[in-house]
């Protein structure tokens, strides 16, 4: 397709954050877009339970790209606010540790003031072999068009043994029990068991300690329906509670598509759902790889307004929850995420992928309000959960980010083609450059410019990039 596309239908399937960043962008060039959902409102992952209330990412990251995309089309982002701390992390001694991003607060000096002098230097070498990972990481796996063999060729021969590609996170990250786990929970951000992820996802963990955590007013949630209003205004039809079932093909195209509510014919197409699925609807088969981690999560009112913030309360032994989440239990002593918004708070913890866990799991909802009330008391008025059964609407068994990242390869996602489908692209949190909302929405906003032939556009992620060389 190039891009001339006044006119042209195109479909996205999937409104999530890569469905509507897609849909913008196809707009904006002129295309005639319409957006199915299987939801009945736009969000994915955010939109499940309690209606007003986001149930799935709560921090951003990354906030240059949330800004680029609004600039571009025409959207004001409310202010966003650094969290100060990036997180408390409280561990079951009573010893708490909140350390502030190094951008925000201009030096890592009130954060060093809380670690011993030995456990200090360990976190300066650790930050700075983060920040080292992720600029080397940035141009080729993060801020461009997927990689091809020469692009991958290149990063292994100039930067890629720094990544130490043989080495597991886990012995990268050796820290002392107090901060070890602290510094492997970042590769759950793509999905990681973190024992079982290579050294190279320690990049993550400078996303969030070097450029920081916002607050963004009103949520994710809030945020996904404004991306939709946007995308309404540039002619944007959005066919809610359509549930695609399958593709029809006549190679080298994708002709129609078959829901719920009949058929939808269209000239190309957008897929923003789990690539899991999308291969499933084509008849094709995935490689069968492990997936990667779930979430149990409770969506709390509150009684009063308990200000903005992240909190997170380590058990006894971390490495024991990463063994239940792999032997497929949910784990019998979380690690519990909280995140704060006045009246309302987010509960996660681990979980593995499989959608046979409900939230009906005989006491569980009940037995993390326990652990919470233990740990930080709220004055809970009423409460929803959400398990990897719920999940399991937005993502193939309710693994959040696609794939595991395990091993030499595993974080390498894959691209945004298909093999012998011309008209169709793929895209999301389970393909490149990642999960997450910015890089889902990177993925959206490029996979469907890539459709177009418009030029890549890595929405202001790499100025911050040159910012750091
Ligand atoms: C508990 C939790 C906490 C998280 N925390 C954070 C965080 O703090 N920060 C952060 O940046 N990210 C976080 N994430 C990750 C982030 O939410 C995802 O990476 C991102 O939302 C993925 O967006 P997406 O558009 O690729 O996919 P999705 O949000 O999964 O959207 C896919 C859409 O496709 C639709 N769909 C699926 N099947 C069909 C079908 N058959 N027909 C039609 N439509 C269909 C779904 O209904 C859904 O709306 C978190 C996720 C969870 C669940």
């Amino acid at each position: 397709m190039s891009s001339g596309v006044n006119g042209q239908r195109v479909t996205v399937i999937g409104a999530g954050f890569a469905g509507l960043a897609a849909a913008l962008r196809l707009a904006r060039a002129g295309a005639a877009v319409t957006v199915l959902d299987a939801l009945d409102a736009p969000g994915g992952k955010a939109a499940l339970g309690f209606t007003d209330f986001s149930s799935g990412p709560t921090v951003v990251t990354m906030p240059q790209v949330f800004r680029t995309l609004c600039r571009r089309t025409g959207m004001t982002l409310p202010e966003l606010t650094p969290a100060r701390p990036t997180t408390t992390y409280h561990a079951l001694s009573g010893r708490t540790f909140a350390p502030e991003a190094l951008d925000v607060a201009g030096s890592v000096d009130s954060t060093l003031a809380q670690l011993s002098s030995v456990e200090g230097q360990r976190y300066e070498e650790l930050l700075f072999r983060a920040r080292q990972l992720y600029l080397d990481a940035a141009p080729t796996f993060l801020f461009g068009p997927p990689p091809g063999p020469a692009q991958l060729a290149r990063y292994s021969l100039t930067r890629g043994f720094r990544a130490a590609p043989l080495t597991p996170l886990r012995n990268l990250v050796k820290s002392g029990p107090f901060l070890t786990p602290f510094w492997l929970r970042f590769a759950t951000y793509l999905g990681a068991n973190p024992y079982r992820a290579p050294a190279v996802l320690h990049n993550i963990a400078w996303v969030e300690l070097g450029g920081g955590v916002w607050h963004l007013p009103g949520g994710l949630l809030a945020f996904a329906g404004a991306l939709r209003g946007q995308a309404q205004q540039l002619g944007v039809q959005f066919e809610f509670g359509t549930r695609v079932e399958h593709l029809i093909v006549q190679r080298p195209r994708v002709r129609a598509a078959h829901t719920n509510r009949g058929v939808f014919v269209a000239d190309a197409w957008v897929s923003a759902v789990d690539r899991e699925w999308t291969l499933r609807w084509l008849g094709r088969k995935g490689r069968g790889t492990p997936r990667g981690v779930s979430g149990f999560a409770l969506q709390l009112r509150l009684h009063g307004d308990m200000g903005q913030a992240h909190h997170i309360f380590w058990p006894a032994d971390y490495a024991q929850e990463w063994r239940d989440v792999s032997a497929g239990r949910l784990p019998s002593d979380p690690t519990l995420y909280l995140h704060l918004d006045g009246s309302r708070a987010f509960l996660l913890v681990n979980a593995p992928p499989d959608p046979a866990v409900s939230r009906e799991t005989p006491g569980y909802a009940e037995f993390l309000l326990g652990q919470l009330r233990k740990r930080f008391p709220l004055p809970v008025r009423d409460w929803l959960a959400l398990s990897p059964a719920e999940y399991a609407r937005t993502a193939a068994q309710g693994a959040l980010y696609g794939r595991a990242p395990h091993g030499l390869l595993g974080s390498l996602r894959p691209g945004w083609t298909l093999p012998h489908l011309s008209n169709l692209r793929q895209v999301g949190g389970t393909v490149y450059p990642g999960g997450g909302v910015p890089l889902s929405m990177l993925s959206g906003w490029n996979g469907a410019g890539q459709l177009l032939g418009l030029p890549y556009d890595d929405l202001g992620g790499m100025d911050r990039v040159a910012d750091l060389i």
